[in-house]
């Protein structure tokens, strides 16, 4: 089959690949759109030096084999940590930290860059009837999003920043908008963060008097290293930073500062996949559409400016 293979240094595209055969509790998967995140271009960089297999974790696809009947012929959207099913944190529903877990497209598992995939089939969720495959292509980001609620309190009344201009930046900002509270945004981009406007002040992060800006919340979004140095310089003092951004590489900054200022600084992964179904069923977070490419044409994926580039591999184009 098709399928894009990380061999450690580089991605490849391969026509060569061995079909995928589900083990124990597993479901096969046709795939039919993947998403291309910026975590995918950072496992490129080196960001998971270990990992050889196909890449890819944010997906759409039709189950064609599962142990349970079911699931077979839905649409469904999966999860990407799957944990060893009987650790502490696999029995306290906390199965994305398991010790022993395998994550698609980065850790121990083949991700959904390609034609078929297998996972555990208590990751998958059901796509709702009315929300169409291509939308459903960003329930993981959402998810992701929707894990800060879930994590820190959100006061409506109180004035809460973005950094980032990106597509993770942009969930974030539409689901602390749903929540009512007023946002500000710093980006480096201004042709993104015009698009950021419908959700609250937008300021270029270059140069920005950060004396006079200072918040109880602030959320890093922006992918890079540089975007904690900026984070420490917005929150207040005994405020909280919020880290969704994943990287090849290490911040530097000085943690006394954290310290002194008694600064709260929360790690935010994967999230919730049902709300962030039920959030797009509902129309009530609306995305701009992706940009699809065929696999062969990764690269061109990779380096594509859209808001969300993705592939388009199963066998009908769904509207
Ligand atoms: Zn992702
Ligand atoms: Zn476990």
């Amino acid at each position: 089959m098709k399928g894009i293979y990380f061999d450690g240094k580089h991605a490849i595209y391969r026509d060569d690949l061995p079909m995928p055969e589900p083990m124990g509790t597993e479901s096969l998967i046709r795939i039919y759109y993947g998403g291309v995140c910026s975590t995918d271009r950072e496992v490129r960089k080196g960001y998971r030096p270990d990992f050889r297999g196909i890449m890819g974790h944010e997906f759409v696809g039709i189950v064609e084999k599962s142990p349970d009947g079911s699931w077979v012929g839905k649409r469904v959207v999966g999860e990407l940590n799957a944990g060893c099913g009987h650790c502490i944190y696999c029995r306290t529903g906390r199965e994305k930290h398991c010790l022993e877990r395998k994550v698609i497209g980065m850790d121990g598992k083949d991700g959904c860059f390609a034609e078929y995939m297998t996972l555990e089939t208590h990751l998958l969720h059901k796509i709702p009837d009315q929300l169409s495959m291509p939308e459903a292509l960003l329930t993981e980001p959402l998810a992701a999003a929707l894990q800060i609620p879930s994590q820190v309190p959100i006061h409506p009344d109180i004035e809460t920043a973005i950094i980032g201009d990106g597509r993770l930046a942009y969930l974030i900002a539409s689901v602390l908008h749903l929540h009512g509270v007023g946002l500000t945004i710093f980006g480096k981009h201004p042709e993104k963060l015009k698009e950021f406007e419908r959700f609250g002040k937008t300021r270029k992060a270059e140069g920005v008097d950060t004396g006079k800006q200072n918040f109880e919340l602030v959320v890093e979004a922006s992918g890079s290293s540089t975007g904690l140095d900026l984070a420490s310089k917005l929150v207040r003092k005994q405020g909280t930073i919020v880290l969704k951004s994943t990287y090849a590489g290490t911040a530097n900054v000085d943690m006394s500062y954290f310290v002194v200022n008694e600064i709260t600084i929360k790690g935010s992964r994967c999230g919730p996949f049902e709300p962030a179904l039920r959030l797009l069923e509902k129309g009530l977070v609306q995305l701009p559409p992706v940009e699809f490419y065929e696999l062969k044409d990764w690269e061109k994926a990779f380096a594509s400016r859209a808001f969300k580039a993705g592939f388009q591999i199963g066998p009908f184009v769904e509207s």
